[in-house]
């Protein structure tokens, strides 16, 4: 079935009027942003929302990339070329270059958005890794106001979310800090194709020695996209192959892969051990 169930359509001018419309329409209401994931869904039944909120016209109020004090501010609404072409976002966290030339295509960049993106909650997507990685925190709006949530806590499950039915995402912020590269790694079976395996990493060292680790693990059954145990071996170590290579094997057992038409387990596994050590290696490089 390719053609959607009907749906009730509205287009919101204003964050306050695209709450006012979930609430008005209760939670069988779905916001549509770049529409990538969502049509998708609808057209083949997946999904049936009885109500689709715009909220393309939000581009500017849930737009923008900007530093905000110690944060990086990255507007839901921003799509993925946007951020492909912030120098503001990419300079200092070259993660965002090397993952966003890798997702998808230019059609699917040009509308995809940062907050639909992590709002589907695919098991399989990248930014979700690169977030974690970078221990963000989710801004979310609702009718009582703004909360945050870390990017940690924000996937529940496959495709759950923390953002209740008549919530928006409206931002997410990344801490900055010096001494801090970052790099991003995926393996894909065809260019624009979703990852096999991914992982993202996320270094600050000081005096010669690592004072904090990121890794974000997609695609593997990483629970909430990231690798404690990884990162807690890490901490003050020496950055060295030596301990980036155990990271890497710390991190490929902590994970739960499932074999599909990209791949066997196993093989999975062994991406998520050579592809979180390859990152931590060039995030290394980049301080
Ligand atoms: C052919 C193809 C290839 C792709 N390849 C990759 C890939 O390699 N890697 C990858 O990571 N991704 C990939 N994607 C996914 C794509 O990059 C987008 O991330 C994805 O489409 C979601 O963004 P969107 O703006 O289109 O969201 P939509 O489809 O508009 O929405 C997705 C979900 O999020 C909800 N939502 C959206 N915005 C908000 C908000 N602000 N607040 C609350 N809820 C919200 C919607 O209600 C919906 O449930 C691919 C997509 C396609 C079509």
């Amino acid at each position: 079935m390719q053609v959607p169930a009907t749906f009730e359509y509205e287009r919101a001018d204003s964050v306050p009027h695209a709450l006012e419309l979930l609430e008005h329409y209760g939670p069988e209401a779905r916001v549509v942003a770049g529409g990538h994931s969502l049509i998708p869904m609808m057209k083949l039944r997946l999904a049936q929302p009885e109500a689709l909120i715009d909220i393309n016209g939000l581009a500017d109020e849930l737009g923008g990339i900007a530093v905000e004090g110690d944060e990086l501010a990255i507007g839901a609404m921003v799509r993925h070329t946007e951020l492909l072409e912030s120098a503001t976002a990419t300079d200092l966290f070259p993660i965002f270059r090397d993952a966003e030339r890798v997702i998808a295509d230019p059609i699917v960049r040009n509308r995809g958005t940062v907050g639909g993106s992590l709002c589907q909650g695919d098991p399989s997507e990248d930014l979700s890794a690169v977030f974690a990685a970078l221990r963000a925190t989710a801004v979310i709006q609702g009718p009582g106001g703004t909360r945050t949530v870390p990017v940690r806590e924000f996937h529940q499950g496959p495709y759950e979310t923390a953002v209740e039915p008549n919530e928006l995402l409206i931002q997410l912020r990344v801490p900055v800090a010096p001494g801090t590269g970052s790099a991003y790694e995926k393996v894909e079976r065809r260019v624009g194709d979703w990852p096999v395996a991914a992982a993202g990493a996320v270094l600050r060292i000081e005096g010669g020695t690592i004072v904090q680790a990121g890794i974000g693990l997609t695609a593997v059954g990483a629970a909430h996209f990231c690798a404690p145990e990884a990162e807690a071996y890490l901490d003050g170590r020496v950055p060295d192959a030596e301990a980036f290579a155990q990271a890497g094997r710390i991190a490929a057992e902590h994970c739960e892969p499932h074999a599909d038409q990209r791949g066997p387990a196993d093989y999975k596994r062994h991406l998520a051990a050579e592809l979180t050590r390859r990152a931590l290696a060039r995030a290394a490089g980049r301080i």
